[in-house]
């Protein structure tokens, strides 16, 4: 999921029918993983069963004998190539270049074995053609590909098909161009029918991106909401500190007197006053590694991975002091200025082995929050979290 959501993120390289942006383009891909692993099995899986199905009309136009063994031969090629490539969907289940790979390979064995049939049974072009045609629209639709490399394999095989028709000479003038037409309205459909259906899931994609980014985000702030830390972010950042035996603190910071700003100067400016906080806040912390996020009305959390105790108190000392010097104009020559209080605690995993509720490091940094509040405000409160509540060293740090 990209950080932020905009119109210009998605922009559609409309030609080839991906996200002109490579990392969007790659959150897609990986997002459709799943499906994309067990469609390319299932579409590899009928193939390859036609595939040597079809061996019994080649016995019956050519009887048993070492032209039908060379097609079966080919045959079981292009079943081998299908089943490696659906094997590929389990060696590396998160590698969409490898399912690429693998189908574009099996469908490349599969044009170059229908290829000698049509060399070997000449007499049945007509049906050949109309096999290439099918073929043409399960590569275009059926098999997960990129539209590119389905497009290549198509448009490629089809003038192969089409050029070996014509030196083998067994139609007739109109009865060619009945045939090429038949196959350019084949691969023209199959392919415009490909490219509106990367741009429908693409399009799905993006409307998915924008409903989680707006059910995650706080419409004020832009910061993260409360129902995120929760349902993500904060079990994601435990169990990543837990695995690796890290440290993880959470600073948790409240606007002083904040009901004062709204009395005197309006809600409108309270919500000023608010968005400097939270860019401020923003501004302090390590884009794409620490989170921020709007934890109640005038209350923000923050969570910091990788950060010991002495690390987060330092940066929460420069947040309350970057606060005092950050005044928010409210009103043409107006300016409010608020100090903040904070509780910051952290947990060294590396020392702490234990399981706990994930509820209990914000319990703590909130008491030590309250502890701030009671002591006059605009101050920092600190204290090493042992994996249950109260289990520390108290230590006062501004
Ligand atoms: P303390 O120092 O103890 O934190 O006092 P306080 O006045 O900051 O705290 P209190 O809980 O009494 O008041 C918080 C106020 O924040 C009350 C509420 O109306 C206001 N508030 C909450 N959300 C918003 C918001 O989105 N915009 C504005 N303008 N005000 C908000
Ligand atoms: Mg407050
Ligand atoms: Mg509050």
């Amino acid at each position: 999921m990209p950080p932020t959501v905009n119109d210009a993120v998605f922009r559609i390289a409309r030609w080839r029918a991906e996200f002109a942006d490579r990392t969007i383009e790659s959150h897609f891909n990986r997002h459709q993983l799943r499906h994309t692993r067990s469609q390319v099995r299932l579409a590899l899986l009928f193939c390859a069963a036609f595939y040597v199905a079809f061996t019994i009309t080649d016995v019956l136009a050519l009887g048993f004998g070492r032209e039908a063994l060379i097609l079966l031969a080919g045959r079981v090629v292009v079943a081998v190539s299908a089943l490696v490539s659906c094997a590929f969907t389990y060696w590396y289940p998160h590698s969409i270049r490898r399912i690429w790979l693998g189908a574009s390979i099996t469908e490349i064995l599969g044009m170059a074995t229908f290829a000698l049939v049509v060399l070997f049974r000449p007499h049945d072009t007509p049906w050949h053609a109309m096999s290439i045609s099918i073929m043409a629209l399960v590569v275009y639709l059926y098999i997960p590909n990129r539209l590119l490399y389905a497009l290549a394999i198509g448009v490629i095989s089809t003038v192969v098909f089409v050029a070996l028709v014509v030196w083998l000479d067994r139609l007739t003038g109109p009865e060619l161009l009945t045939m090429s037409m038949l196959l350019l309205l084949s691969n023209g459909f199959g392919c415009m029918a490909a490219h509106r259906y990367a741009l429908i899931r693409r399009e799905e994609f993006r409307v998915h991106a924008v409903l989680k980014n707006l059910s995650e985000r706080d419409a004020l702030t832009g910061c993260h909401n409360r129902r995120y830390l929760q349902q993500e972010l904060l079990n994601m950042e435990l169990s990543r500190a837990r695995r690796f035996k890290l440290s993880l603190a959470v600073v948790i910071c409240d606007i002083d007197h904040f009901k004062a700003v709204n009395d005197t100067h309006g809600h409108a400016a309270g919500d000023a006053v608010l968005v400097t906080f939270a860019n401020l806040l923003r501004s302090l912390t390590r884009d794409g590694v620490d989170s921020v996020i709007r934890y109640g009305g005038e209350e923000f959390l923050i969570v910091l991975p990788e950060t010991d105790l002495d690390g987060a108190v330092h940066l929460a000392e420069r947040m309350r002091g970057a606060l005092i010097g950050a005044g928010t104009e409210v009103a043409p020559g107006r300016v409010v200025g608020v100090t903040a209080s904070f509780g910051v605690t952290a947990v060294n995993f590396a020392h702490v082995e234990q399981r706990f509720a994930q509820e209990l490091l914000v319990d703590q940094a909130d008491r030590l929050l309250y502890t701030a509040k009671s002591s006059g405000r605009n101050n920092v409160q600190a204290l090493q979290f042992h994996g249950s509540p109260g289990a520390g060293e108290r230590r006062k740090a501004a």
